[in-house]
């Protein structure tokens, strides 16, 4: 209906996108779209399908012709013509062809591996690979982040459940806690906004007492390998400072934390073990592919962020994602506001100062936005 329609704010910021709607039939199709346009490293096209998309998520009905999208923001010619073909015949030829294609199936295979960015996986396409398989059987030249990727491809394409990110929640809270007591630990990214799934589990730590965080992720790391709870981790140094770090380069989309981006051994209940492991003779050569179901632990890609006391709130912002929602924010800021914000800071341009901030609520309130639930942020 138009009533509803004429609400729909062009910010995804300054909407409620839940996690369940009613247009994946079409957000979907977009998507295909956006990610193919990353692969050929158009961002911007990229980002127009990416927005078309998610102001379909934000609507309170299922479309069901070309007259409800009328007064909505984003949906460019393009976008348009995508929706009215699926709305016609189902789907659209274009969707269906990229979906279909070597390139986007095989860019699509290759950047799921850890450690694999779009331009990685491009060069390889070129030289004909197409799969994992492809780069053991040619020998390619990987970092030690690309052969974790490739080791534990199989695992690491799974989705982790809800359960799984628990279980994990646990292990790194008594790491942290083992050795800094008083940490605070927060489940961050997919899972904060309330998804049941998601390709990985992130979390933010912090102490109340400034500067107890210093140098805190090899203390963590350390204690996770003692147990022999870690596959893989890669450890980068905080690099904030808020002289040259902040107003110019406050709205970049890389943070400076000190951070950790890991592969962790996940022990399987026994329970969910005994139902997947029906040992059967027949099985053993099933049981081969699928290592974790014979040997009781899955690899589960985990990300580690810490973050001083005073960058807390913007911290938590930040890794909550959704990306667009975080995109968006930032360019609210920018465009609207005339601030600059980051994962460390909001920084008021036309004031030259920094606005400080204890909350998320706060932060919302500085950039003039209604706040938004962590599960409204599913842009
Ligand atoms: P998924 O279920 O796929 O993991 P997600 O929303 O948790 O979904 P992530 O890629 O884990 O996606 O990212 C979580 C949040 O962390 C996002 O808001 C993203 O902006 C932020 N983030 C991820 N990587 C970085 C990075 N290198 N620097 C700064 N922020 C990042
Ligand atoms: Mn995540
Ligand atoms: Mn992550």
């Amino acid at each position: 209906g138009d009533a509803t329609a004429m609400l729909i704010k062009s910010y995804a910021c300054q909407r409620r996108t839940p996690l369940k709607h009613h247009n994946s039939f079409l957000t979907e199709a977009l998507e295909i779209l956006a990610q193919n346009a990353e692969y050929n490293d158009n961002e911007g096209r990229s980002v127009a399908f990416r927005r078309a998309a998610s102001v379909l998520k934000a609507l309170p009905r299922r479309v069901r012709s070309m007259e409800d999208l009328r007064c909505l923001p984003c949906l460019g010619d393009h976008s348009q013509r995508v929706i009215k073909e699926i709305l016609e015949d189902g789907s659209s030829r274009e969707v269906e062809s990229t979906r279909q294609s070597e390139q986007y199936q095989a860019m699509k295979a290759l950047t799921g591996i850890f450690g694999v960015g779009v331009r990685t996986a491009d060069r390889w396409f070129r030289e004909g690979l197409r799969s994992p398989d492809d780069l053991i059987r040619t020998g390619q030249q990987l970092n030690r982040e690309q052969q974790a990727g490739v080791q534990y491809y199989d695992d690491l394409q799974k989705p982790v459940t809800k359960a799984e990110a628990d279980v994990i929640s646990d292990v790194v809270e008594k790491a942290v806690h083992a050795v800094l007591p008083g940490a605070e630990i927060q489940l961050m990214g997919g899972f904060r906004r309330g998804k049941e799934v998601g390709h990985d589990v992130d979390f933010l730590i912090t102490h109340p007492e400034e500067g107890k965080e210093e140098r805190l992720m090899p203390k963590i790391t350390n204690w996770l390998e003692e147990q022999g709870l870690l596959l893989y981790q890669k450890t980068t140094r905080n690099s904030y400072l808020e002289k040259m770090d902040g107003p110019a380069r406050a709205s970049s989309n890389m943070d400076r934390f000190e951070r950790c981006f890991s592969i962790f051994k996940l022990q399987e209940s026994a329970a969910s073990c005994k139902s997947n492991c029906s040992a059967s003779a027949e099985d053993v050569s099933a049981a081969h592919e699928h290592h974790s179901e014979a040997s009781g632990w899955r690899a589960v890609r985990v990300d580690l962020v810490v973050s001083p006391y005073s960058q807390f709130a913007f911290a938590t912002l930040g890794w909550t994602g959704s990306k667009l929602f975080e995109r968006e924010l930032r360019r609210w800021a920018g465009q609207e506001k005339h601030m600059s914000l980051s994962s460390h800071a909001l920084y008021d341009n036309k004031q030259n100062l920094y606005l400080r901030a204890k909350t998320e609520e706060e932060i919302f309130a500085y950039l003039g936005l209604e706040y938004i639930p962590p599960s409204e942020r599913n842009a």
